[in-house]
């Protein structure tokens, strides 16, 4: 039911463990059917299973569709999301196993629906967490069923009833929303974490004039916790100069027990072929799904536009990603990739003591913004939560009946 652990495939590799991954792309549709099987559909030769351009392809496609980092590499991330994709929401039992979640579209869907009626759990994430069962019971308890926290047939067709009344909107959203107004709009009393990325042994990418990537952004955060002191904003780092902040999980959980209300990560780019170059944002989101966060989004779009002017730097524009650290923080989470350190152009403007300036300064305006509660662009839909409770009424009825 839940992913086994697998060793980092690539190109290049063989064995069973392909073969695991290679059923998968051919559930997925990233594969044909029939797949180096024989005619009942059995992968012929599992443990000779090769790892070549064909899978390769297949294993990019999916990561492109899935949001996820595109290198060909099957890690955890993307064995986790592809082992995932099999299942739809009524395959199988969902119940929260506190040792080792239980991840899926069918989790996907199943968190949306809860959002939908309202009924709060963080983000959409896919993840059968503690958050995520609480909710289910409390939509249990709603419909008058008995409240085990477990999704069986019976939670399912109260889904499936309730499915047809209330529709649209995102309940993510507007809770977001809602927490930005209800906490006021101004920096003061915020705690923001910053995430320079790398750090310890690892230096990040490196520029041909010595600009490294994890000093590159401890220099930008600490500019920016300077200002933001100023501000009366509690800063938290996830690391010093000489500490490593860990996996993206570390850095996400850390942000949480932080409880902040906003995680900004740094990182700047590379490219083997130093062609590219540019500034980018990145927020949680996923096409497919109502987890997307209408914070994220905003914060990303205000902060790439004064990063654009202030630096120079080319404009990547703003992306809805579901990479681990995004997806894994409770908070709005944001990350922004300030330029590309292959890139000679890129990382000379880096190398200045005034473009790093003018990047925390342009992070604070940014901040100051999103706080002032300026108009919102919201392309969300609305809550009907009358039609739900009246709905629930009914089923409270029927129940007495
Ligand atoms: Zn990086």
């Amino acid at each position: 039911m839940t992913p086994q652990p697998v060793a980092v495939l690539r190109r290049g590799d063989a064995g069973p463990a392909v073969a695991a991954v290679c059923e998968r792309l051919v559930l997925s549709g990233d594969l044909p059917d029939g797949f180096r099987s024989d005619p009942g559909g059995t992968l012929q030769d599992r443990a000779g299973m090769r790892f070549d351009a064909e899978v390769d392809r297949a294993v990019r496609a999916f990561q492109q569709r899935r949001g996820l980092v595109v290198d060909g590499i099957v890690g955890r991330s993307t064995y986790a999301v592809l082992d995932g994709a099999r299942w739809s929401l009524g395959d199988r039992v969902l119940r929260y196993v506190p040792e080792h979640f239980i991840e899926g579209d069918d989790v996907v869907h199943l968190q949306e629906r809860l959002l939908q009626l309202g009924f709060q759990l963080g983000k959409v994430d896919g993840i059968l967490g503690p958050e995520t069962e609480g909710a289910v019971r409390a939509f249990q308890s709603a419909v008058g069923l008995h409240s085990d926290g477990t999704v069986g047939p019976e939670t399912m067709r109260s889904f499936a009833g309730i499915e047809r009344s209330v529709r649209g909107g995102s309940a993510n959203a507007l809770r977001e929303r809602e927490h930005l107004r209800r906490s006021g709009y101004s920096l003061a009393g915020r705690t923001i974490v910053l995430d320079p990325g790398h750090g310890g042994a690892d230096r990040g990418a490196v520029a041909g004039n010595g600009v490294d990537e994890a000093g590159l952004c401890l220099a930008i955060a600490r500019l920016v916790e300077g200002r933001l002191s100023a501000h009366g904003v509690s800063v938290v780092f996830t690391r010093t100069a000489r500490t490593d902040g860990g996996s993206e999980e570390d850095r996400a959980a850390f942000a949480n027990s932080c409880e902040a209300d906003l995680m900004l990560s740094l990182h700047s780019d590379h490219t083997a072929s130093s062609s590219g170059h540019g500034i980018a944002t990145s927020f949680y989101g996923h096409a497919d799904h109502a987890g997307w966060s209408v914070i994220g989004e905003r914060f990303s779009d205000l902060v790439q536009r004064e990063l654009v002017a202030r630096t120079g730097l080319t404009d990547l524009r703003i992306h809805a990603r579901t990479w681990t650290l995004l997806r894994r923080t409770r908070m709005p989470a944001v990350r922004i990739d300030v330029g590309y350190l292959s890139h000679p152009e890129d990382a000379a403007l880096l190398a200045q003591p005034q473009t790093l300036d003018g990047i925390a300064e342009g992070i604070v305006v940014a901040l100051q913004r999103l706080y002032l509660g300026e108009a919102d662009t919201g392309h969300t839909g609305v809550l009907r939560l009358g039609d739900l409770l009246a709905h629930l009424e009914r089923l409270r009825a029927d129940a007495v009946d």
